[in-house]
């Protein structure tokens, strides 16, 4: 198949044009169709199989979806990711494919040091923020991010967050602590939130958090 058999919004064909990306891999066309359909998703993807669009492609496809006077209120995709680097990586990712689509859709890291740019990505600032469990479970329990910032707000013209994703489940729940940031997090993700699970292999505490955090979710072996 191509990616555009795959149903995405042709602003990101374009820019998949741009980076040389000429078909989706295996996990891409399992994965985009049935994201773009709203379903809750657990892949079992590893590294190097290009679950990284996977994930990323449905997700810019929602944003660039919503309305431009609602794009710059508030986060609309969390990324979980295990580490720091992974973070840089990702957000290097979203940001290549975010830019070439000219939709002034922004891409944070929380991986980053300054206290300045935390404080700009907690004010909203980016509609992807790619992050650790652990560092959004700290900032909300300091109160540099609310609890409210991720519920859809009229008021505020703002969206809320649409898309949740656990990249490298599996290696995340490996990592002390960041199963009981998950569940502090799990009760704030609005109902209304798309959630991918990725994970190369899969163990009770997966399941449980799948339990935690998707609805009836679309499962794919590939
Ligand atoms: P990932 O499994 O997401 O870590 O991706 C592994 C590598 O494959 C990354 O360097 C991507 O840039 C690359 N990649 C992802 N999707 C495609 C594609 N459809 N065609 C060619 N390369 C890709």
């Amino acid at each position: 198949s191509t990616f555009a058999d795959l149903g995405l919004d042709p602003r990101l064909l374009l820019a998949l044009e741009k980076r040389q990306y000429e078909k989706p891999t295996t996990v891409q066309a399992a994965c985009i169709p049935a994201a773009l359909e709203g379903k809750d998703i657990v892949a079992r993807a590893r590294t190097g199989s290009g679950k990284t669009l996977a994930y990323l492609l449905p997700a810019l496809h929602k944003i660039l979806a919503v309305p431009k006077d609602k794009q710059r209120a508030g986060w609309q995709a969390l990324i979980f990711v295990p580490t720091r680097e992974l973070c840089e990586q990702v957000r290097e990712e979203a940001e290549a494919v975010a830019t070439r689509c000219k939709a002034d859709i922004r891409v944070s890291s929380l991986a980053v040091d300054s206290a300045a740019v935390q404080r700009d990505i907690f004010l909203h600032i980016g509609q992807i923020v790619v992050s650790t469990p652990g560092q959004v479970a700290q900032a909300l329990k300091e109160g540099r991010l609310r609890a409210a910032s991720f519920q859809p707000d009229e008021r505020m013209r703002r969206p809320g967050l649409s898309v949740l994703v656990l990249d490298e489940a599996d290696l995340m729940l490996s990592m002390p602590g960041y199963e009981d940031d998950l569940r502090a997090i799990a009760p704030l993700i609005p109902r209304s939130c798309q959630c991918m699970l990725m994970s190369a292999t899969s163990s009770e505490e997966v399941e449980r958090l799948q339990k935690l955090v998707l609805h009836n979710p679309t499962t794919l072996n590939l």
